[in-house]
């Protein structure tokens, strides 16, 4: 992040504005919107301002600027076509310690200003820290159609009820889902209606209708993540993602992903590296059941799909003997992940009649699997978790019948940016692993599908540095 975003109290305080045109007149409304007291420096005014200080809005000074005009002031902004005047108002404002804005020239500026939402108390503000205003505008533009004209006044609502509906509910998990619950529903849509006095009498009598003693509920959301590019979570995974209170999280989760999950959420590392996890896999079902039963929502969220590899079962099955409430996400699984950006479909009516998904995982220095049942032809195989088992795979696969020359491919870190995809055979993927230093995650695919993949690559991510 480039800029810090904060919003400034200017109530009352002293602001300089140098330049009396057009744009100068856009930055002046902005500031007597957010209460300035604000001296217009300029020999010329535009007719706006002329008005403006008229009606005694503003005050001017028609000297040329000064330094000292900044005395005192808590912000300053040079508007102004004439260079050498802005890198005064710059240097002045510098050695002052005043933040200062000079329009069009952001190696001048201290602070840049955003595109701005006004639904004030709500203001939703947005920069492309200085690379594109014209992208900040389109994205404003967006925001504008999707944020009801009534949320300044459901903003004042809930300011108004705030202190009594603290006081109202003991806990704060059941507070928040009151207040999801009013700003969902009707009592929010008879504030776009301009229904105020229908919907302060409609939250009063909700809030003396809870029971503010209650101790809530929690419930525990099993969501796949998917393989890494967050464009592929689910509609619903994203919305349970945004209303959990904790969020405990594993390696392979992309952060992309994570950084969907509601911004104000606990965030729990669980680990799961090879060979050594973070939190052992009972603590974490136990974890599960701790956190839900204080009431919280609870979201367990996992790379790909949380019932292939994921354990996903042995949590829920805790959770079930628990008593606690749990739902479960699918998420786009590796092996369909990886196929789909690596352009090798997994089954195809010339190559591939079946595919099976296996787990490659080692256990005592071995990869103990039906090889009879893995070495056929028109089948695809993938390995999950294959890395560092592929010269036994690859070994095994030969010894019970497939061609040395069966296709095969890696794909490292499919969907993301990161994205790899290396193609050998059977012979010739446990070397390739090696000198292409392949790392974690991985899937490996297996099978004549894989050499469809020179007409179908589609997805070919370069990384700018
Ligand atoms: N539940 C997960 C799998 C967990 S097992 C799912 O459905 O995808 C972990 C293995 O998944 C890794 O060792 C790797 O083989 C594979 N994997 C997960 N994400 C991957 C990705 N983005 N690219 C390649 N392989 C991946």
């Amino acid at each position: 992040m480039d800029f810090l975003p904060i919003f400034l109290n200017l109530k009352g305080r002293s602001c300089a504005v140098v330049g009396g045109g057009e744009v100068a007149s856009r930055k002046v409304s902005l500031l007597l919107n957010a209460g300035a007291q604000v001296t217009i420096h300029a020999p010329e005014l535009s007719e706006t301002i002329r008005h403006w200080v008229s009606e005694g809005k503003v005050r001017h000074n028609p000297q040329a600027f000064s330094a000292e005009a900044l005395d005192g002031c808590a912000l300053a902004i040079a508007a102004t076509d004439d260079r050498a005047v802005n890198r005064q108002v710059s240097d002045a404002a510098k050695a002052r310690g005043i933040p200062v804005n000079v329009v069009d020239q952001p190696d001048l500026c201290t602070f840049i200003m955003p595109s701005i939402i006004d639904r004030s108390p709500v203001v939703v503000a947005v920069s492309t820290g200085g690379a594109s205003p014209v992208l900040a505008r389109l994205i404003r533009a967006r925001l504008e159609t999707v944020i009801p004209a009534g949320y300044g006044r459901l903003a004042q609502l809930v300011a108004a009820f705030r202190d009594k509906v603290k006081q109202h509910f003991k806990y704060p998990a059941r507070r928040r889902r009151f207040w999801e619950d009013v700003l969902q529903g009707q009592i929010a849509e008879l504030v776009y209606s301009g229904q105020e006095a229908a919907a302060h009498k409609a939250l009063q009598e909700k809030i003396d209708a809870t029971d503010g003693e209650k101790i809530p509920v929690g419930v525990v959301y099993l969501i796949g993540g998917g393989p890494g590019d967050p464009d592929l979570l689910t509609f619903r995974a994203l919305r349970l993602m945004q209303e959990a209170d904790v969020v405990v999280y594993d390696r392979l989760v992309s952060p992309a992903v994570l950084e969907l999950v509601r911004r104000d959420a606990e965030r729990i590392y669980a680990g799961k590296e090879r060979d050594h996890h973070a939190i052992p896999q009972e603590d974490i079902n136990h974890l599960l059941v701790r956190l839900a039963k204080e009431g919280k929502r609870v979201v367990r969220l996992k790379g790909g799909d949380p019932f292939i590899f994921g354990r996903g079962g042995e949590e829920i099955d805790t959770l079930a003997a628990e008593g606690v409430p749990f739902q479960v996400v699918p998420g786009i699984t590796a092996a369909a992940g990886c196929a789909a950006y690596s352009g090798i479909p997994l089954t195809h009516r010339d190559y591939a009649h079946s595919v099976v998904f296996v787990t490659g995982h080692l256990q005592d220095g071995t990869v103990n699997l039906n090889w009879p049942a893995l070495a056929q032809p028109d089948q695809t195989v993938v390995f999950y978790m294959g890395l560092h088992g592929v010269g036994i795979i690859c070994r095994e696969l030969i010894r019970h019948g497939l061609a040395p020359s069966t296709s095969a491919a890696l794909v490292q870190q499919g969907t993301t940016r990161n994205q790899r995809v290396l193609t050998g055979d059977l012979e010739s993927l446990p070397s390739i692993v090696e000198q292409a230093q392949v790392k974690a995650p991985t899937l490996i695919i297996v099978g004549d599908v894989v050499r469809l993949r020179e007409r179908l690559k589609w997805f070919e991510p370069t990384v700018a540095n």
